[in-house]
């Protein structure tokens, strides 16, 4: 009976229905379901962090509306984790800016700066957002294929000259979700060259920026000279503490894209809960040796996923960071028919290529979020079908 908005219509489809149909279909058939589609921790949120919500729950000065800057203790703590984590000053009230997760701010921040008929340059595959919130804002993706040939890296040289004069934003992730890449300085240092001659702003999606294994540490953007003049910086506290459904994440950057996603967001909400911003303060000043704990947990998942699969014959990268294992597919079968088929014969969810954009198609994605035991599981049962 209504029409649904060309924005709305223009969104790209969810391709992931079919396997999450099929996933609660064989679940309610009561069939022993390996799950490894989902980027989601399976370990629970660390103590000292539940403990300080539980105690700022309990303070009903934290119960009215949240200031939409966020509050200057979490601001304050953000600055000094970046500081101390990439040896980068930010000024708490103007550089930095919390967010009811970064999944918002990436989505949000397109209505700042598209007007019809800009385009953004986004990765593909990629986090689905970054094209969803160029549609709703009004704009148009112009996609940058993510090829094994070229490290999963944007070939910043094959944007065409006039895709280059109508975007306004380029999005970036790494490491890389679902590809699992890793940029490099030589990378940063292209991109900034490319973006400040074309005047587009730089969107850094470093959500996996704690997750990295054998002695490597993911860097910022903002760590590299004429960075700050065009960049925004997006981080989470999703996977780096398990914390995804608590929401809560924080841009950083350029004061003054982080004032103009502040103003599109004051349209929007009214900022994070703020005992929920207490506990962030707790995450980012808590003990270290937490993420160390995090990451050895992940890596011996990884290389028991990797070299088992390599065992089996099959194509997959040991990932330096993230907890996503990119796995090549035979060219014979569409991502989502080779998903359906280990859905279907060997109880395992994975999640198609295809469903992070087109070039993703020819390689299906494996998460680290179960226990070893279950990894072990579901080798054996991929043995038995192949
Ligand atoms: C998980 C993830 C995020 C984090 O989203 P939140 O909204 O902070 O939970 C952001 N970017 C990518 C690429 C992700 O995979």
């Amino acid at each position: 009976m209504f029409k649904l908005s060309k924005k709305v219509q223009a969104l790209p489809p969810y391709l992931f229905l079919e396997i999450d149909k099929a996933k609660r279909k064989a679940r309610a058939e009561g069939r022993d379901i390996i799950d490894l589609g989902v980027g989601d921790p399976d370990q629970p949120t660390p103590k000292f962090i539940i403990d300080a919500l539980s105690k700022a729950a309990q303070d009903p000065a934290n119960h009215r509306y949240a200031l939409d800057q966020g509050m200057p203790v979490l601001r304050n703590a953000i600055s000094g984790w970046y500081k101390r984590r990439f040896n980068v000053n930010l000024n708490p009230d103007t550089e930095i800016l919390p967010l009811i997760g970064s999944k918002e701010g990436i989505a949000h921040f397109p209505l700042a700066f598209l007007n019809p008929g800009d385009l953004s340059l986004v990765p593909d595959p990629c986090y689905p957002p970054y094209k969803g919130g160029t549609i709703l804002a009004g704009g148009k993706p112009h996609l940058m294929p993510l090829l094994e040939s070229n490290a999963f890296l944007p070939d910043l040289n094959k944007i065409p000259f006039m895709a280059r004069k109508k975007a306004k934003i380029i999005f970036v992730n790494y490491p890389n979700n679902p590809t699992n890449a890793c940029a490099g300085d030589d990378f940063y240092k292209r991109l900034i060259e490319f973006a400040a001659k074309n005047k587009i702003i730089i969107i850094s999606d470093l959500a996996y920026s704690e997750m990295a294994y054998d002695g490597y540490k993911p860097r910022s953007l903002l760590e590299f000279p004429g960075a700050r003049d065009i960049t925004i910086e997006f981080h989470s506290l999703s996977k780096t503490f398990n914390m995804t459904g608590w929401r809560i994440g924080w841009a950083s950057g350029n004061p003054q894209l982080i004032g103009a996603l502040a103003k599109v967001k004051s349209n929007i909400d009214s900022g994070i809960f703020s005992a929920i911003q207490l506990a962030g303060v707790a995450a980012l000043d808590g003990p270290q040796d937490y993420l160390k704990s995090m990451c050895r947990l992940y890596q011996e998942r990884r290389d028991i996923l990797c070299e088992g699969l390599a065992a089996l014959g099959w194509k997959a990268v040991k990932p330096k960071a993230t907890f996503y294992v990119w796995i090549k597919i035979p060219p014979k079968e569409s991502s989502i028919d080779f998903a359906g088929r280990l859905l279907k014969d060997a109880d395992i969810v994975a999640t198609p290529g295809v469903g992070f954009g087109k070039y993703g198609e020819g390689y299906i994605r494996m998460a680290l979020t179960v226990p070893k035991e279950r990894i072990e599981e579901a080798l054996e049962r991929i043995e038995k079908i192949a």
